[in-house]
């Protein structure tokens, strides 16, 4: 279509359409030139101390000449020669950047696998292994965290899912017949070793803290094992009144607030944004369908990613997930995604 036509029409766009037209149009630019992204790849490797040998972490680097346009590198430690993609998500891929933009684009948009695979072109298993190798990338680039200052912690509960456990596969045998979809949350009465239980922790700067800490009702040496050295000497600890808590507040040095069921408010003191958390949570998690708990963590991560970059424009945080992503030296096999363990704390 011709530019002047395109003009002409803008015209008579109704104004509260204006934005949603100005982020394509933004995207458009951004997507038009990435190779902007790799300087902006190397400046967070070096702002997150990862610019190192990613086989053997030393910093001695030199510059090794160019292969196909890509910068080598060479590290003088261990006589390595890698280039900016090794140890990526994206190394063996045959695919254009532009194509794992527009794959992140549709994961931040919260799209299925299917739809992701449509929109990209590329097959429903690579779908499946892309969306593993960004989030593995990503939660790696993120690393577990700390909360420090007034924390609210509570942990939640989710049913226990063999999804992709399939039960034709001689390895793996069903422990229970599959009756209901796992990965579901569940209320905190009746818990057994088929629930899942996630620690949560936020503070009131915007840090977060996500993990798996066990299966059934969170026992005081899960939470401790979870929380200890993660959250900062001197902080206040809000909790509701479950035990377990009262007991590591005194075993971390933390001040405690037990908030009392039913009664929400202590002033400053409250739970409101944990349990805010813990449903936006679950909204997030419908979406997926039920999430195999062997691969529970990378979406425990996603949330987290998602949680932290909320308030950025849609093409920042398809920019920053590309980026940190790319920067972080993690690649993690499909052998590796198909036979992962679920990973507790
Ligand atoms: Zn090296």
């Amino acid at each position: 279509m011709p530019k002047a036509v395109i003009l002409a029409l803008l015209k008579r766009v109704a104004s509260s359409d204006l934005p949603e037209i100005l982020v394509e149009v933004e995207k458009g630019i951004f997507k038009s030139d990435l190779s902007k992204l790799q300087n902006e790849i190397q400046e967070t490797r070096y702002s997150s101390g990862q610019y190192k040998c990613p086989f053997c972490g030393d910093d001695h680097i030199v510059k090794n000449g160019k292969a196909k346009g890509n910068q080598r590198y060479l590290c003088r430690n261990c006589g390595k020669s890698f280039s900016q993609q090794t140890q990526t998500p994206t190394v063996y891929s045959k695919k254009e950047t532009k194509v794992w933009i527009d794959y992140i684009e549709c994961m931040i948009k919260g799209y299925s696998l299917r739809r992701c695979s449509e929109e990209c072109q590329i097959n429903l298993a690579t779908s499946f292994f892309w969306r593993h190798k960004i989030l593995d990338a990503l939660s790696s680039f993120m690393g577990a965290g700390e909360v420090d200052g007034l924390v609210e912690a509570d942990e939640c509960y989710l049913r226990y899912s063999y999804k992709g456990n399939h039960s034709k596969s001689k390895r793996f045998k069903m422990p229970r017949p599959s009756r209901k979809r796992g990965g579901e949350s569940v209320g905190k009465r009746g818990l057994s070793s088929e629930q899942v239980c996630i620690g949560t922790a936020l503070d009131r700067t915007g840090n977060i803290l996500i993990g798996m800490i066990g299966t059934g009702r969170a026992k005081y040496d899960n939470l401790k094992r979870f929380f200890e050295g993660r959250i900062a000497p001197h902080s206040i600890l809000c909790t509701d009144s479950a035990h377990g808590y009262g007991k590591l507040a005194t075993q971390l040095d933390l001040e405690h607030k037990a908030i009392p069921s039913g009664k929400h408010m202590r002033g400053i003191y409250h739970i409101q944004h944990i349990n805010a958390f813990h449903s936006n949570f679950k909204s997030f998690l419908e979406k997926f369908r039920g999430v195999s708990t062997k691969h529970l963590y990378s979406y425990l991560m996603w949330f987290k990613w998602i949680e932290l970059f909320k308030d950025e424009k849609e093409i920042l945080k398809i920019q920053k997930a590309y980026v940190q992503s790319q920067a972080s030296y993690s690649v993690i096999s499909n052998e590796a995604i198909s036979s992962r363990e679920p990973l507790f704390v």
